[in-house]
């Protein structure tokens, strides 16, 4: 088997450095033969995107420009209805059929999947990876407590020998960055230089899309 292709979704709303910086630890650390991106169409569970769904995608081409092993895979964006993560890796499965899939998740997320629909079944289709995030700590209790003590692991290798089924909890460099207080600065006026690549920086400005929302 080739090395793990590694998915990560997100509103991207806009995308911003604590994004990238997981991602990039991510596939370094796990050796993964590459990241797709993949900006949510229609989330679940929560509200809709501010920006409009192809800005968010140009936001996210721009952020991972120079970077070969970064992807940005628009499937959800395609996709008619709500965007619920198991349809999009019983996709994914179609492209990849043979390959370990990585799904890359923030500890918020990870704490948040047994709402998700059929959830459960997302470990027949990948491995779960989670970044530790500031302020969130490993669930020991629940349905994501048993999933630890059942598919839990430490090992790299067992990511790479084996399509799905695992989850793997690692460390990242901690960016205390969301999207949601970058378009709360937006509206205060203040400038995201240095959260967000430049060329993010330079299509909110010429766009206004968050900047619109404080009229
Ligand atoms: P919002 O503030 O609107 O909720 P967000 O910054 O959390 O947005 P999302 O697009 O919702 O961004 O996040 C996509 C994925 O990135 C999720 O798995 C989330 O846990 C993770 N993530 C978001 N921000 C960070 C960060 N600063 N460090 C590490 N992971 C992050």
């Amino acid at each position: 088997m080739t090395e793990p292709v590694g998915l990560f979704g997100g509103t991207f709303d806009p995308i911003h450095y604590g994004h990238l910086r997981t991602a990039y630890e991510l596939w370094q650390s796990l050796r993964l033969a590459q990241v797709r991106f993949l900006p949510t169409g229609n989330p679940p569970h929560r509200e809709a995107s501010l920006a409009p769904t192809e800005l968010r995608i140009r936001m996210v081409q721009a952020a991972i420009a120079g970077n070969d092993a970064f992807v940005v895979d628009d499937r959800e964006t395609r996709r008619e209805g709500l965007s619920y993560s198991v349809d999009t890796l019983l996709d994914l499965r179609r492209d990849f059929p043979e390959r370990s899939l990585c799904l890359l998740l923030g500890m918020d997320a990870f704490l948040g999947m047994p709402h998700w629909h059929r959830w459960r079944d997302i470990f027949d289709l990948a491995h779960v990876v989670v970044a530790h995030r500031p302020g969130w700590k490993a669930p020991f209790t629940g349905p994501l407590g048993e999933v630890m003590v059942d598919r839990g692991t430490g090992s790299v290798r067992e990511l790479h020998s084996a399509p799905a089924g695992r989850v793997y909890v690692h460390a990242v460099t901690q960016l205390e960055i969301s999207s949601t207080e970058l378009r709360q600065l937006i509206l205060a006026g203040r400038d995201l230089r240095y959260l967000v690549p430049d060329a993010v920086r330079d299509l909110i400005a010429t766009s206004g899309c968050y900047a619109q929302h404080a009229r």
